[in-house]
């Protein structure tokens, strides 16, 4: 069963408490670096993305820079984060928009955010959440899977299990709920072995408390 506003609430207020200072862990200065990173960072970790926008901002950080690099250019210089042909392309072609539509700002709407290629609906709330504060509830593999757990929703899919919890907070909340989930999938609640013992959420967690009745189902047969 869907946990109900009021236990919504509950987990709200003591994941706010574990992760106080959580926030997004790309390294950028502006919204298109955040642009870049975020198209970098599919199926690759924040720290590998980091290392690599190191390289890479001091020399090219505006569409401009990377539009004149190019897509051959810009593949030796991003080779270490996996899927580098698709992604060089969609950096390239994006940054190109920018300077001939956009006159190279990134927009702030949804609609036009992705029509930009490599910009999926993750990416996109992620680039309105964290480069302009308007909410938005990006749903990676993290917040999936606690979201799950803790049965905040049942959805098959990312879009599905975003409209659900943006049905159970308040919208001044998701940005920061979104950054939290994602500190504690990555640090307490992994997918292979979750350290509930060490997790304040064992209360109202679905997952941890069918984890609980099996092994009580164990013990007794
Ligand atoms: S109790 Fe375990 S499964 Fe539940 S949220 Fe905490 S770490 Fe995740």
């Amino acid at each position: 069963m869907k946990a109900n506003f009021q236990k919504a609430k509950q987990i709200e207020k003591t994941i706010s408490a574990m992760y106080p200072n959580a926030g997004i862990q790309l390294n950028h200065t502006t919204p298109f670096e955040l642009l870049v990173a975020t198209i970098l960072s599919a199926q690759c970790t924040d720290k590998r993305v980091n290392e690599i926008t190191a390289r890479l901002f001091p020399k090219y950080n505006t569409p401009e820079k990377l539009a004149t690099l190019g897509e051959e250019g810009l593949i030796p210089l991003i080779r270490d984060c996996g899927l580098f042909n698709n992604k060089s392309k969609n950096i390239i072609q994006t940054s190109k928009i920018l300077v001939s539509e956009y006159n190279s700002q990134v927009p702030k709407t949804r609609e036009e955010l992705e029509n930009l290629p490599g910009v999926g609906r993750k990416t996109c709330n992620v680039i309105l959440a964290n480069a302009f504060d308007i909410p938005a509830f990006p749903v990676d593999t993290h917040v999936f899977r606690v979201a799950h757990r803790l049965a905040l929703s049942d959805g098959n899919t990312p879009e599905k299990v975003e409209e659900d919890l943006c049905n159970l907070f308040e919208p001044e909340k998701w940005i920061k709920l979104h950054h939290q989930m994602i500190i504690h999938g990555r640090t307490l609640c992994k997918a292979r072995k979750p350290l509930c013992t060490n997790c304040d959420l064992r209360d109202p967690c679905k997952y941890y408390l069918e984890q609980k009745e099996k092994k009580k189902l164990t013990k007794t047969y």
